[in-house]
């Protein structure tokens, strides 16, 4: 197990605790399943998370450094008259902060209560003052990018509540946001210690109406003593499940706990003991 993942966490950061947030992944996390979100946010315990992406933050980073030449120089990308955009990379004293993990942008939510909020990882302004809200992505493929997947209406609804957020705190922001997409080229003839990437500008135009009716439905699934009901199927539930099916017979063995919950490690040198349910 890895020595960083602590499934349970400090009663601090659960739902009613003072340092909860509804963050935008955790929005995402309820929509996808209701059942996982109400055991991290209410019970404490939390999936194990992904492989950190470095290859994608890495872009991200470098990204990030080039539109702030242009920030600082008030002037348009090339990428963005490339793509028709009219507008520069907005200077803010908060942009540090709404770009940052865990902090980012928030807003009171007064119907429900909650503190909401996003990190985003860019934004623009256009000649009348409106701002768009941009976010980067990286991948790798044969294929022109798109946003048709459906496992990308993640990233609509990231967008969506960038959008929302950013009005909440008072700013003009058009329905338009922009994905900039890098796309990593394989058919180069030798690698070379290089990755090269096309780079497209995507267009989006956000629609936030669902936002405040899933705020509400969040709520409700908190302030219930139930374990709401699981989203579509995943492969961690039927992991579980298969984990389940395989200890049972371990379980059903009449024999002492102390004797159930450690055996012997047949491949470990030193024979040291270890937890049939770790
Ligand atoms: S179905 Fe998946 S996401 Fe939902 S509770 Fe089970 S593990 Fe969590």
């Amino acid at each position: 197990m890895s020595q960083y993942y602590k499934p349970h966490r400090k009663v601090d950061w659960n739902y009613g605790g003072p340092r909860w947030r509804l963050s935008r992944s955790k929005i995402d996390l309820f929509i996808q399943c209701p059942r996982c979100f109400y055991i991290d946010n209410k019970l404490g315990t939390a999936r194990p998370p992904g492989f950190p992406f470095n290859l994608n933050s890495a872009v991200d980073k470098l990204l990030k450094k080039e539109f702030d030449i242009h920030r600082y120089a008030k002037s348009t990308h090339p990428l963005m008259s490339k793509y028709g955009v009219d507008a520069i990379p907005f200077e803010h004293k908060n942009m540090d902060t709404w770009r940052e993990n865990f902090k980012g942008i928030d807003c009171f939510h007064a119907p429900t209560g909650f503190t909401v909020s996003g990190a985003i990882d860019d934004v623009w302004v256009n000649p009348k003052g409106e701002l768009h809200i941009v976010d980067y992505k990286a991948t790798s493929k044969d294929e022109e990018v798109t946003l048709d997947a459906e496992w990308q209406d993640g990233y609509k609804r990231q967008m969506e509540i960038y959008q929302w957020l950013f009005r909440q705190n008072g700013f003009t922001v058009s329905d338009t946001g922009y994905f900039v997409y890098a796309n990593g080229k394989t058919d180069a003839e030798a690698f070379d210690a290089k990755l090269e990437f096309d780079i497209k500008v995507i267009p989006y135009t956000g629609k936030a109406d669902w936002i405040d009716k899933t705020l509400l439905e969040i709520k409700a699934c908190l302030d219930i003593d139930a374990i709401p009901q699981t989203g579509e199927a995943c492969d961690y539930c039927t992991y579980r499940k298969a984990v389940g099916e395989v200890l049972q017979p371990f379980i059903k063995k009449d024999v002492p706990n102390s004797k159930v919950s450690k055996v012997k490690s047949k491949d470990s040198e030193d024979s040291h003991e270890q937890s049939l349910f770790s």
